[in-house]
């Protein structure tokens, strides 16, 4: 096994990787851009350096920088997390030149598998069923277009063949706002992913997202680890995650389970993958696309199978056969992720940005805090708001649901705003109790007006007080002598003036 691991990230995930690397006896190097000098993933790991610059582009995005820290400290493989680098395949090969491990699929999956329409092909060429759509033409005129699009059928969907993180995409509905929306389309992915290619697919209305985790080695072993749902997202993007789905019945389990699979041998993958669908109301499934990495939502999984995922990557990467068949994982309870958000939602979810100056997560059996920063922890503009996941397991989904609105209750954080009354908000509501999810949620139910208003200023000050007094165990104190429900009172314990 590798001795020394140097991981290309930041915040949570960097943390996280680095606990398991750290529990296997293998050295943690960190790497940092200059606003991130005092981050709590450098203060974690055994060796940190800096990547010099301020921006993404010029620090966790720069392959060169990283490579030559490797080669210079010694460390023989890379965990790029998610985000930045992990899905770029020039960084794939740049390691394998640099004859570092890559700890991912071989880079021409990753290649592959990040063109959309390339991973559709393949996909339908494995007999996976995928979206009906038209895979696009550069300079295809206004005429052919629109031909496709009545072909498919509105409302269609304009796509970016390199998109991601739900860049790139917008909805048509008729042919008189078509071709606007592929011109922007495809002037937005151009300069987010510097290729512009769209493609049409058609638009399924209320879809429920749900992705199947998978895990490829190098003997020819293929195995799912069941589903995530990630119905539900703002923007295109997942907000809260679960498994087991409460929409998949046994035998369709099944068949998503098998498809994934099929999926995963078609693309010749290796180490861990996921396979994403769109799953229709009338219970069809179609391939949406996969992505060649470790997801953020990972943690569902590893707390309803008690799978380490980001060991069983290592082991992959090291050669050897996966750690389990498909035989072998079992799936137990039922576990929910949330992510937490320096954002405001009751103001368009401004990002927040500041200084931690409490931070009291709530703990306890079946909750996992992973988190990306701590007291102190400065919460910059340069990037990803994610300050952390909370993520609850227990014997059913309603169990679930009622301990994470009691964790969301006592996650206590002061200094930055957060999404965590919104995160609240929703899981609260009779509609998610019920099951009853789709991507669409968050248009149908317009939950920023149910939030209480903010505190009073007096207030928030009182509790910072009384957390910075030494009451750091307040969060968990009765709230009988509370005058006021709700908002800091109910967080914090008792306060005396003075
Ligand atoms: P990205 O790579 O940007 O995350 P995806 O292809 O994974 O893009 O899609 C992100 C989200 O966009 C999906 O989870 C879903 O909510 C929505 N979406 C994508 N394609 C379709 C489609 N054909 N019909 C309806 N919704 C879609």
């Amino acid at each position: 096994m590798f001795r020394k691991v140097l991981i290309a990230n930041r915040g949570e995930i960097a943390v996280r990787v680095a606990g398991t690397l750290q529990q296997m006896g293998i050295a943690v190097v960190a790497v940092y851009s200059d606003p991130d000098r005092g981050a709590f993933h450098v203060r974690n790991a055994d060796e940190a350096y800096p990547l010099d610059g301020k921006t993404a582009a010029e620090t966790y995005l720069d392959i060169g920088k990283i490579t030559a820290i490797a080669k210079r400290c010694g460390a023989e493989a890379i965990h790029p997390g998610y985000g930045f680098l992990s899905e770029n395949a020039q960084f794939a090969q740049a390691c394998a030149d640099a004859g570092i491990v890559f700890i991912g699929p071989p880079a021409d999956v990753i290649r592959c598998m990040g063109d959309k329409v390339r991973a559709k092909e393949i996909m339908h060429g494995a007999g996976v069923p995928t979206v009906p759509g038209w895979s696009g033409v550069s300079n295809a005129s206004a005429k052919t277009i629109a031909g496709e699009a009545g072909r498919i059928g509105y409302p269609v969907l304009v796509k970016a063949a390199a998109g991601g993180g739900g860049k790139g995409m917008r909805v048509v509905r008729d042919v008189s706002s078509l071709a606007e929306a592929w011109a922007s389309a495809g002037r937005e992915a151009k300069a987010a992913f510097g290729d512009g290619r769209v493609f049409l697919e058609k638009y399924i209305e209320r879809p429920r997202h749900i992705e199947f985790q998978v895990f490829g080695d190098h003997h020819g072993n293929v195995v799912h680890l069941f589903e995530r749902e990630c119905s539900i997202q703002r923007r295109h993007q997942k907000i809260i995650e679960e498994t087991p789905s409460p929409a998949l019945s046994d035998a369709l389990r099944g068949r998503m389970g098998e498809a994934a699979v099929k999926a995963a041998r078609a693309a010749g993958y290796s180490n861990a993958g996921t396979v994403e669908f769109l799953l229709s109301d009338g219970g069809e499934f179609y391939f949406l696309e996969m992505n060649t990495r470790l997801q953020v939502e990972h943690p569902v999984t590893e707390l309803t199978t008690g799978l380490d995922l980001v060991r069983a990557q290592l082991i992959v990467a090291d050669g050897r056969p996966l750690p389990f068949t498909q035989d072998s994982v079992r799936q137990r309870g039922h576990a929910i992720e949330c992510r937490i958000y320096a954002e405001d939602a009751s103001r368009g979810f401004l990002p927040s940005t500041g200084t931690i100056e409490a931070w009291a997560p709530p703990s306890g059996p079946g909750i996992r805090v992973d988190a990306g920063v701590a007291r102190g922890s400065e919460v910059s503009v340069y990037y990803d708001p994610m300050l952390a996941k909370l993520v609850i397991c227990d014997e059913t989904r309603t169990d679930a649901i009622d301990k994470t609105i009691w964790a969301l209750k006592r996650f206590a954080v002061l200094g930055v705003t957060t999404n965590v009354e919104f995160l609240q908000c929703v899981i609260s509501h009779p509609a998610f109790r019920a099951g009853d999810i789709n991507t669409a949620f968050l248009e149908q139910h317009d939950l920023t007006t149910q939030m209480s208003e903010r505190p009073h200023d007096d207030a928030l000050v009182a509790a910072c007080v009384a957390l910075l007094n030494g009451q750091p165990d307040a969060a968990n104190q009765p709230s009988a002598t509370h005058a006021t429900d709700g908002g800091p009172w109910q967080r914090a314990g008792a306060w005396r003036s003075g």
